[in-house]
């Protein structure tokens, strides 16, 4: 039998030699995710031997005032600064326009020039940390600019969501990019599926014989994943009056989440056998029952309250938000799977802003056992097994089973198996952007949408969106939570059972 490996030798390959070109270099998510990001991956040795950043935006900065800006944003995520200097010898910027050729076309001498000076042969990664409504733009304007040709060393485009607001926006999205960038050539990231609790799911489907012949309609009674925020809209609130929780958080995570848990098996652990899994489970979903729209899906949006003992304004109050605004920052939504492992099986997705806690967490609830024998002797039926995968912030496994009270009376309780990531010796654990970030290096595209997947999941929700947006009652539809609760009290109805005070 072969020894237990709990921490395995890394065997992270070391990306090709490459440039990273981030576009909107000046804004949130480059200062606060991708950077630090590369930071730490080039602290740990996990970026390629030669390697640069460059940083494009409109802002006109220099390249000292670029490294300054960096290297607070690093430094407030409170790493270790001891390899900074050498990063900060690879990074560089480039003020740029987003829709002038010219300006591209400047951009790709300085790139050319940089390649040089750090020895990289012409591999890039384009990452788009822009509005995504500069998405198509910036796409077709790098295309014509020869910035996607593959002459010379590869490109890749990595782009975040979202993919467009509707099918339609995406397809036209998707032809956008389409004009200079192929398939294989786009990463579409979902940070969620890149975090490692998440990938781990795959790894305890398919890698133990104990789970996978129960993980079905036979043995399972209901599937429920709950992804909670503490935090509001932040600075996003443009986006968000237009996105709500549904267009946010379930045509991309929840979906992919959903695909994680319910798809079928691989042949191989290979990128695209992965996707066409779950692109088939997304085929599968039950188109939404729209003559009962509201018997399935619980929208809300949050009042003011208090999030850790400190008072929060209601989303209508937040800077930026209409202040009728009817935009959802809660949903509950049950969703079927027409399919012979999970038909009959609910579904049950939570989403929401101003929640009790930040957490992420899928249950998946077993049946009662067919026969209750200690019905008479307990009085009570017997708690079902739930195996609880919990994602973040704590990354655990968490088996519920029923157990022997001690003593002499005849009683049971429920006792847990528990496995937390954060117990395991000498882990080292990627954050989901350097997971992102070195799989794009790498050019392996497992962790990420591929376009038929983002259509299916528009396909499925569109119909809800317009049946919701169109809907005459829309007002009085949308309910009330307090910031800081579980969301609204109707929710419970819609998942029966499951106490909102306790996800
Ligand atoms: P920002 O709003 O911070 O914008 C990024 C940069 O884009 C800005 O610094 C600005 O740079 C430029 N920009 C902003 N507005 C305009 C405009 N109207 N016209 C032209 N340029 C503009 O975005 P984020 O960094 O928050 O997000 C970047 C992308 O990542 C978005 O698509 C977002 O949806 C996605 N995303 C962000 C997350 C986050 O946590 N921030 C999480 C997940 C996805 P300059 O003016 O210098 O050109």
């Amino acid at each position: 039998m072969a020894p237990d490996k709990l921490n395995p030798p890394d065997t992270l390959k070391r990306p090709e030699d490459c440039a990273v070109v981030i576009f909107g270099a000046s804004g949130d998510l480059t200062g606060r995710k991708l950077v630090p990001a590369l930071y730490r991956l080039f602290a740990s040795g996990a970026t390629p031997e030669h390697f640069y950043i460059c940083g494009a935006a409109r802002s006109e900065m220099s390249r000292e005032q670029f490294q300054d800006k960096m290297r607070q944003a690093v430094e407030s995520r409170g790493l270790d600064m001891g390899a900074w200097q050498a990063f900060a010898d690879r990074l560089h910027y480039q003020a740029v326009v987003y829709d002038q050729v010219e300006s591209y076309q400047a951009l790709a001498t300085r790139l050319d020039e940089l390649d040089a000076r750090h020895g990289v042969g012409g591999n890039r990664i384009l990452e788009l940390a822009i509005p995504p409504t500069l998405y198509q733009t910036m796409a077709v304007t790098l295309a014509r600019a020869g910035l996607s040709q593959e002459e010379r060393g590869w490109r890749r485009l990595v782009v975040e969501k979202p993919f467009g607001r509707d099918l339609e926006s995406s397809r036209e999205l998707n032809r956008a990019i389409g004009q200079g960038f192929q398939e294989h050539q786009v990463f579409r990231i979902d940070h969620y599926l890149a975090k490692e609790t998440v990938q781990n799911i795959m790894m305890f489907r398919f890698a133990n014989a104990i789970f996978e012949p129960l993980w079905n309609r036979n043995f399972i009674d209901q599937v429920s994943i709950v992804t909670g925020e503490t935090l509001g809209v932040e600075h996003r609130a443009g986006y968000y009056e237009q996105a709500g929780v549904l267009r946010d958080m379930f045509q991309n995570h929840m979906m992919q989440l959903l695909a994680l848990v319910a798809a079928e098996p691989p042949s191989l652990f290979e990128a695209d056998r992965v996707r066409d899994e779950r692109t088939k489970l997304f085929r599968s979903l039950r188109p939404f029952p729209l003559e009962e729209l509201y018997d399935y899906l619980v929208l809300a949006q949050y009042e003011a309250g208090e999030i850790d003992g400190k008072p929060v304004p209601a989303y209508r109050a937040e800077p930026g938000v209409d202040p009728s605004s009817l935009a959802p920052t809660f949903a509950a939504m049950k969703v079927y799977v027409d399919n012979w492992r999970w038909q009959g099986v609910p579904f049950y997705l939570t989403s929401g802003k101003r929640l009790t806690e930040k957490l992420t967490r899928i249950t998946i609830n077993f049946r009662e056992v067919p026969h209750s024998l200690f019905r008479r002797v307990l009085g009570e039926d017997i708690q079902t097994n739930r195996l609880v995968l919990d994602i973040q912030p704590k990354e655990e496994i968490t088996l519920y089973f029923q157990a022997k009270q001690p003593g002499a009376q005849v009683g049971l309780r429920t006792v847990r198996l528990h496995f937390s990531y954060q117990d395991q010796a000498g882990r080292q654990g990627m954050e989901a952007y350097e997971k992102a970030l070195v799989d794009a290096m790498l050019g392996d595209q497992m962790l990420f949408w591929r376009q038929d997947g983002v259509e299916l999941c528009w396909a499925f929700l569109d119909p809800v969106l317009e049946a919701c947006e169109q809907c005459g009652d829309r007002a009085d539809r949308l309910h009330r939570y307090r910031a800081g609760s579980w969301g609204p009290s109707d929710a419970a109805k819609l998942w029966p059972g499951h106490p909102y005070n306790n996800p």
